[in-house]
């Protein structure tokens, strides 16, 4: 058995703690693997490393970082396969899914390869006789990032680049449940010429989350996971004065209208759905069919459902992989349960699949419900699993109505062929992402990532310009110089 430890100032460590975790293979339900839980003192150890690095990074100049951060992103591409293996051998994504995964993190890379443009400040000349203003962003510190299992890679990537390339050090906590692309991704940064304790990774649990959010020499924190961690991340980081992006859970909605082309939209609700096996923030859960649109829907939904092949993420073949742990494929299957003794009607069961050569592995099939009310678990509870419930209404506006009343505002998408509707429905939804016939609208590098209400806890979503502005501080300096 071996033991994923800590990467702390440019090499492995096991640090003060003799706790670990078991990581399993999703697919096999076996764990060959454990990691390091930290405890406070090796949080500490690690921010004396970042805040010992900052020092000299922070005064590092624009083009040694560019020149690190392209040699990054050359190491990226050169090693996506690997990464992407290793993704799916924790998480049980397809290895394919995994490579998509890598990509997008990559592409936040590249943007702050733009550094030296991006952080470009402005001048104003003459604000009165003599006297010109001028402003310019500087690094906080040492930066943290507390993130989710489902995006072992990306969703790290879409922090440590912007705050790295803005002159901060910054110490990573990954998901204990897929820890290994984490110390894969830090090796490349070194092999990348990243001065050590720029980047860290402490692998942990509450323990080093506390340790985190109550570390005076924190400044910020970029966190990623469910909404109740997310709400208790953001109270108390910024109880101890720091700054804090948080973004939480979902229960994404796509529309689907009477004049679209049902079969288009089956297709890639299904993709969104069932897609990493349910397992995105970005994931559809939520299928709301417009009047005559529901019944040749759901027949189409149906028949593509039972379409999609369940297999370990490494087989090529294979569409849909296992749930991350064995208590992630209970409660799927838990819900899909309550759903039925609540009222729901079950069009296709996912429920007891098992799959030849992998017994034991944490399999459940994608399931459909049909007839789903607001007041059912199955629409209320972010299920995070291969479970698309259908809801009828009647009009786009009882839609809109729908999606603003629940409490998450992570991301919708609509499919119609009508300009006024897509028009109507961008400009009403309270959603921070919004698909007009894309059902997962995800952003890219350039524009900021985040969603409203519960799905983001403070005001800064990650990358793009709100990552800049994140991870820096204005100064605004004003300028006379007197005639003598
Ligand atoms: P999670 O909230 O359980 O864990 C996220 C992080 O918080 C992990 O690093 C974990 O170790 C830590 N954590 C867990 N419990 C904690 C506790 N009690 N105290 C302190 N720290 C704790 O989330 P998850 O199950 O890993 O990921 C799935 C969730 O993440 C879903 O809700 C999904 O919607 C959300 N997510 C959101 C986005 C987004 O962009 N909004 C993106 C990806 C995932």
């Amino acid at each position: 058995m071996t033991t994923i430890e800590h990467w702390i100032n440019g090499a492995a460590t096991a640090g003060t703690s003799s706790r670990t975790a078991p990581v399993f293979n999703p697919a096999t339900g076996l764990s060959s693997t454990r990691v390091r839980l930290a405890e406070t003192t090796d949080v500490d150890t690690a921010v004396t490393a970042a805040a010992t690095a900052f020092e000299s990074w922070s005064e590092s100049s624009l083009s040694q970082r560019t020149k690190v951060l392209f040699a990054f992103r050359q190491l990226l591409v050169e090693h996506e396969e690997e990464l992407a293996r290793i993704i799916s051998a924790e998480h049980g994504k397809t290895v394919d899914d995994a490579r998509g995964e890598t990509a997008r993190g990559r592409e936040v890379v590249e943007y702050a390869c733009g550094l030296g443009d991006i952080l470009k400040g402005s001048f104003s000349d003459q604000v009165s006789t003599g006297v010109d203003v001028h402003n310019f962003r500087q690094p906080l510190g040492v930066c943290a990032g507390i993130t989710p299992f489902n995006f072992p890679a990306m969703v790290p990537l879409w922090m440590h680049p912007v705050a790295i390339a803005t002159g901060n050090t910054f110490i990573l906590k990954p998901s204990e449940r897929d820890p290994s692309a984490a110390n894969f991704v830090a090796r490349l940064y070194t092999e990348a010429g990243l001065p050590d304790g720029v980047f860290n990774v402490v692998h942990g649990d509450r323990t080093a989350v506390d340790a985190i959010l109550d570390h005076p020499g924190i400044a910020a924190v970029s966190f990623v996971g469910s909404t109740p961690i997310a709400k208790y991340v953001h109270e108390r980081g910024t109880a101890h004065g720091k700054r804090v992006q948080a973004l939480g859970g979902a229960k994404n909605h796509g529309v689907v209208m009477a004049d679209a082309d049902l079969d288009f939209a089956a297709k890639h609700l299904i993709a969104a759905a069932y897609g990493s096996a349910g397992e995105r923030c970005m994931a559809i859960s939520v299928a709301v069919a417009v009047g005559e649109a529901a019944d040749p829907l759901i027949e189409i939904l149906e028949r593509k459902t039972r379409q999609i092949k369940v297999g370990p993420g490494n087989n090529p073949t294979t569409d849909m992989g296992p749930l991350v742990t064995a208590a992630a494929q209970e409660r799927v299957e838990t819900a899909v349960t309550t759903a039925a003794a609540q009222g729901a009607t079950i069009i296709v069961d996912g429920r007891g699949l098992k799959i030849e050569g992998h017994e034991d592995g944490f399999f459940t099939g994608p399931s459909l419900l049909d007839h789903v009310t607001t007041e059912m678990d199955a629409y209320r509870e972010e299920i995070f699993g291969p479970v698309l419930a259908v809801v009828r209404v009647d009009t786009i506006d009882e839609a809109i109505t729908l999606i603003n009343t629940n409490p998450y505002g992570n991301g919708t998408a609509v499919f119609t062929s009508d300009g006024e509707t897509a028009r109507r429905f961008q400009r009403n939804v309270n959603v921070g992402m919004i698909g007009i016939n894309v059902p997962v609208p995800v952003p890219m590098s350039y524009y900021s990532f985040g969603g409203w209400k519960d799905s983001l806890i403070g005001d800064s979503p990650v990358h793009g310009p709100e990552g800049i502005r994140f991870y820096t501080r204005t100064k605004v300096v004003t300028t006379r110089w007197p005639h003598r």
